[in-house]
């Protein structure tokens, strides 16, 4: 790796997941007796800038806290993973949190709460600043539109390259795909963002110069306006839950672009952090390291 790690900065979202096990889901106005709860930071956000981080990037995470315990948690367990928080806002009020019902046979109720992630609304000049001195500029969608199309305006202005992983998907405006240097989608997203039933690269590229698409289990598939069009299979690996695949893939993306890296090159070490990431269970406690995700790629 080269002497200084590429900076990454991520402009998102950061939840607190509280999930709940239970032999089934509750139906409506109904309480049930559940099984094991587990409580772990997340949201995209925060999970892709552990991810970058653990991939070996010098990751600045942009967002908004809240002012309770949930949000002490989240800031404690970014920088443990090595995330700088400094321009971290916290705001007065609740955390995002995602309250998440899972039965046994896997299947889930997901509720929500945006919280202090709906307050992070415009950019200060400090904000501004770590992303005009960034590499890489990492932005999802779990935060007001208007915050992602600021921040992707400050990487234009500062020659900071910009990724967008429009996720969940959302109408993406002009002036933010003309900010946008890659985009980074899943198959459902793709045709949400083309409005098709099918995946159509060329609609893509004439929205964003380069794409990257990935398909689970079927690996990625990166096009760009210069002409290169590949498919780029993923690493078989047994899976033990797909929970943060597309996560640990974006933020290991961010890194090899900021490294340097062709582009290829670039899709395929983020498939083998993708595939690093589903061989464990959980969501921003199975992110590879920059070992695990090598060992893979090398292997
Ligand atoms: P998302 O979670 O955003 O829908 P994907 O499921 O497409 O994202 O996964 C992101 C990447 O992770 C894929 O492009 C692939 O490289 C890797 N990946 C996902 N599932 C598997 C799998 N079953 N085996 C190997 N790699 C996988």
């Amino acid at each position: 790796m080269a002497s200084s790690p590429p900076r990454i900065v991520v402009a998102g979202s950061a939840n607190m997941d509280l999930v709940g096990l239970a032999e089934r889901l509750p139906l409506p106005g109904e309480t049930i007796l559940g099984d094991d709860f587990v409580m772990t930071p997340g949201g995209k956000g925060a999970n892709q800038a552990i991810a970058a981080a653990r991939a070996g990037g010098a990751c600045t995470m942009l967002g908004a806290i809240g002012s309770d315990a949930f949000g002490v948690t989240i800031k404690a367990r970014l920088n443990a993973s090595g995330v700088d928080t400094e321009c971290l806002r916290t705001s007065y009020g609740s955390s995002g949190v995602a309250v998440i019902m899972v039965d046994r046979a896997g299947e889930n109720s997901i509720m929500v709460s945006p919280g202090a992630n709906s307050t992070f609304a415009g950019l200060s000049a400090a904000e501004t600043a770590v992303i005009a001195e960034s590499d890489v500029l990492l932005c999802q969608q779990e935060i007001p539109g208007e915050t992602v199309l600021a921040a992707a305006q400050a990487a234009r202005e500062g020659g900071t390259r910009m990724i967008l992983n429009a996720a969940p998907a959302r109408e993406l405006p002009p002036e933010l795909l003309e900010a946008v240097d890659l985009l980074v989608v899943n198959e459902v997203e793709a045709m949400a963002i083309t409005g098709s039933e099918r995946l159509d690269m060329p609609g893509l590229l004439a929205l964003v110069p380069r794409v990257v698409l990935t398909m689970g289990g079927s690996g990625s598939w990166y096009a760009d306006r210069d002409g290169r069009d590949e498919r780029i299979p993923a690493f078989r690996v047994a899976v033990a839950d797909t929970t943060a695949a597309g996560d640990a893939f974006t933020g290991a993306l961010a890194v090899a672009w900021g490294e340097g890296r062709d582009l290829l090159d670039a899709v395929r070490w983020a498939n083998a952090a993708g595939a690093a990431c589903v061989r464990k269970v959980g969501a921003s406690n199975s992110l590879p390291s920059r070992a695990d995700i090598d060992a893979l790629y090398y292997a």
